[in-house]
């Protein structure tokens, strides 16, 4: 049994013009064959691939910075809170503020020991 052999229907840009591919055509498609290069479908498989493997990382660093910036805005406020205080009012107020940051973590979902 011979198994027939397809060219890529397939363009490539050389910098200059398009020609036609020199692969092999393995993937049908609307009745014409590609290789994996030309193959719409793989094409855009590989692509969803690529843009879901980018947003998860996007939302993985957005979650990050998002944390950062509260602490850091909390941090600022409990460093702003205390400031001419004297020591054990200064206490009492960093207990107040610590609440408060608790609670607002709570909302957010972060877990603090
Ligand atoms: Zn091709």
């Amino acid at each position: 049994m011979t198994k027939e052999i397809h060219d890529c229907e397939g363009f490539s840009w050389n910098g200059y013009a398009n020609y036609k591919c020199r692969y092999n055509g393995k993937f049908e498609d609307d009745g014409k064959w590609y290789c994996k290069n030309h193959h719409e479908p793989s094409i855009q498989a590989k692509r969803r691939a690529r843009d879901e493997t980018f947003n998860a990382k996007w939302e993985r660093d957005m979650a990050i910075s998002d944390r950062r910036n509260f602490e850091r805005k909390w941090f600022e406020e409990l460093a702003s809170a205390v400031v001419g205080y004297d020591q054990p009012t200064k206490r009492v107020v960093a207990r107040k503020v610590f609440a408060q940051f608790r609670d607002a973590a709570k909302e957010k979902g972060y877990e603090y020991e």
